[in-house]
């Protein structure tokens, strides 16, 4: 079987200021790892941009409008503290978008194995009706409500690794019984959220929190104990991965100490789980990863593993 890589150069467009850690370099360094011969196998596709029908099934449609609104004709537009649009900025979210909903098509009807998204911005932390943290739409979320409605997939479960709290799906998801959000991340740290105690109204919500400092061997177990456990119960028709790479030792961002190894240990994990539970039906989407050393290590040891199946 087979691994889909979607990317576009449309990605490089959205701007952001000057020393901005989510700049248009994190994707070069990516799509140069990516071009090694080792990845020659990969099937390459460009991502169609979404549709707004297909945003809203995580959005509300104002909040859609409000974004398409305030995408700028010039110059750089500020969302909130840290997260900014420019002109190519609304081009590049419909891909990121669109990307995770053809992810999930190629996955779903078997074409392929598996697949990983490739696009920037991340989307994590956008919630139902707030664009912060870097993120404007939920690509994650956006993929799993897809998988649901236009596949059929009962439950869906979204397992992140980015160093950050995914306050976004956590947000979406927390009254919802049929998606599982789990996530490792160190706290305390932005966004805030994300303590063992959140678990949503229908237990749904698995949090791991890590202490800053925390390496290869807390990540591994606390991954294992809270969240492969849950996985096992849930039992999903899809498994769709928030993959963020800042958890890296090298990372500016944060203070985890993980190693590429550690991100295909992780994948492997849910690999082998997804074989056994779910016809080995994995859909990866790039969030964080700010080290373009880093991030181009733990990507090119992520999607080898992906590979693997
Ligand atoms: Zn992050």
């Amino acid at each position: 079987m087979t691994t889909l890589l979607l990317h576009h150069p449309a990605t490089l467009e959205h701007k952001t200021p000057t020393g901005h850690p989510e700049r248009p370099d994190r994707i070069r360094a990516v799509e140069r790892t990516l071009a090694a011969e080792e990845f020659t196998p990969l099937i390459r596709r460009l991502a169609e941009k979404a549709d707004t029908d297909t945003i809203c099934l995580a959005h509300p449609r104002a909040y859609v409008e409000a974004i398409q609104e305030a995408a700028p004709d010039t110059g750089l537009v500020g969302i909130d503290s840290d997260t900014v649009m420019s002109p190519g900025t609304l081009e590049a979210i419909e891909r990121g978008a669109g990307a995770a909903v053809q992810a999930v098509d190629a996955v779903m009807t078997g074409e392929v194995q598996n697949a990983f998204s490739a696009m920037r911005p991340p989307g994590h932390h956008a919630e139902r009706t707030k664009a912060m943290g870097f993120c404007f739409y939920n690509n994650a979320a956006i993929a799993a409500r897809h998988a649901q409605t236009k596949h059929g997939a009962g439950h869906v479960a979204i397992i992140d690794w980015d160093v950050h709290h995914g306050n976004g799906c956590q947000d979406i998801f927390w009254a919802d019984k049929t998606v599982l959000y789990a996530s490792t991340h160190q706290m305390p740290l932005y966004p805030g959220t994300g303590a063992l105690s959140e678990r949503g109204d229908f237990d749904t919500i698995v949090n791991a929190p890590l202490r800053p400092g925390s390496g290869g061997e807390t990540f591994r177990e606390a991954f294992e104990s809270r969240i492969m456990a849950r996985l096992e119960d849930f039992g999903p028709d899809l498994v769709i991965i928030s993959a963020g790479f800042d958890a890296h030792w090298r990372d500016p961002l944060a203070n985890l100490r993980l190693e590429a190894e550690d991100f295909a240990w992780a994948t492997r994990k849910l690999m082998e789980f997804a074989g056994r539970h779910c016809g080995g039906r994995v859909v990866s989407v790039l969030e964080g990863g700010y080290d373009l050393q880093g991030l181009s290590d733990s990507v090119a040891a992520h999607v080898r593993t992906l590979m693997e199946a």
